[in-house]
């Protein structure tokens, strides 16, 4: 059996006593897309670097198909890194930035010019192959930055931010390019991002950091779904996290939580005393005026909505300034039409939830 492609194996990383990086372990197989996710600070742009060569671990192995790489230089790795800051070079035309790499590996002039040119091609820049690249807008540098990469037919791309520094319409055309791009040459992207929704929407396993350890590492619907703990389902944003305690009632167990007695998921029953999080994702939560025949049912209050393109979040208090929040396709909250203070019902199916015991 082929190793994989990437290992960090108990990798972490000390900045004079300061751990940046503790101990993590992940596999990424060839051919993925995998993003690096975390609040800022969280140690994503130091893994990246580890992975590049621009920074020695301070413990543990990294290993690029079976060979250990903690002391291999950065231009021995077959890991060309795409920063959000470019750091293209000033005095080198756009075709001769593509080149540049080709160049230290000892290629030769002609079949240099032809691989440069057909990246050019392939992503749009052959009309400012001579132009400067002073003289390029923010989205034709970062497709620059990109051809410069990726004429060396690398196994693993390290990418770092890279539509960070473009407008929002472009950023939506180039995450559209880059994962057709990524799946057409079957290359691996390693790709930190600060964005959620930029990670979810393009790569096969995400990889959740905080303060310098992984919290999870799965595929966006997973990680979305059930996530490990409370920061990711926190971190995701889009989740209700009720506190409460488990007990038995009637032969069955409940959650005894601040908004009423609820009855949990049937997956992973915790013991009778524990302290449980239920989790729903504010999806999951059915508004309604009548109360509904759901078994979990919540009086609150509408304090507020929030339009995020075609769907409406709708927060919501429920007693004691307890809050919660449904979203809703807009064509529903159209049809039910809540006001600001209207009381209504918030109701779920116990199988929506996902149950995390402290
Ligand atoms: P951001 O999203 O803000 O770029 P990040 O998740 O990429 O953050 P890192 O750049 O990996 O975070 O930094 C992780 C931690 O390590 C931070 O607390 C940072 O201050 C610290 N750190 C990074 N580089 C160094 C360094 N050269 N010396 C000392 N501390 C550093």
């Amino acid at each position: 059996m082929n190793a994989p492609l990437l290992v960090l194996d108990k990798v972490e990383k000390q900045y004079d006593g300061f751990a940046a990086v503790k101990s993590i372990d992940l596999v990424v197989e060839s051919g993925e897309f995998v993003a690096i996710m975390g609040p800022s600070g969280c140690g994503k742009t130091t893994t990246l670097r580890m992975i590049a060569g621009l920074e020695v671990p301070t413990g543990g192995e990294i290993r690029l198909r079976g060979k250990v790489l903690n002391h291999v230089d950065p231009w021995e790795r077959q890991t060309p890194l795409v920063w959000q800051s470019l750091a293209l070079f000033p005095f080198l035309n756009v075709r001769q930035n593509v080149e540049f790499g080709l160049k230290m590996r000892g290629i030769d002039a002609t079949t240099r010019r032809a691989k440069a040119d057909g990246w050019l091609e392939r992503l749009g820049l052959e009309p400012f192959a001579t132009r400067a690249v002073t003289q390029l807008s923010g989205g034709q540098r970062q497709r620059v930055a990109l051809a410069r990469s990726l004429v060396l037919e690398p196994e693993l791309l390290l990418l770092d931010e890279p539509l960070s520094a473009l407008d929002a319409h472009l950023v939506v055309k180039m995450q559209a390019e880059l994962i057709q791009l990524q799946k057409q040459l079957g290359i691996t992207f390693c790709y930190v991002t600060h964005s959620q929704s930029e990670a979810f929407a393009m790569a096969d396993r995400v990889v959740i950091m905080n303060g310098g350890t992984i919290q999870q590492v799965g595929a966006p619907r997973q990680i979305f779904r059930k996530p490990a703990n409370r920061f990711v389902a926190e971190f995701i944003g889009t989740n209700n996290i009720i506190n409460g305690v488990a007990r038995t009632e009637g032969g069955d167990i409940v959650v005894e939580s601040g908004f009423g007695t609820l009855e949990p998921p049937s997956h992973g029953a915790p013991m009778p005393g524990r302290k449980v999080e239920l989790v729903i994702g504010a999806d999951f939560l059915a508004l309604s005026r009548e109360r509904p025949a759901l078994p979990n049912v919540v009086p609150v209050r509408v304090i507020g909505e929030q339009f995020v393109g075609s769907v409406v979040v709708v927060h919501l208090e429920a007693g004691d300034e307890r809050s919660l929040r449904a979203q809703l396709p807009l064509h529903l909250f159209e049809q039910l039409a809540p006001a600001h203070g209207e009381a209504l019902f918030a109701g779920w199916q116990p199988e929506n939830a996902y149950l995390l015991e402290q």
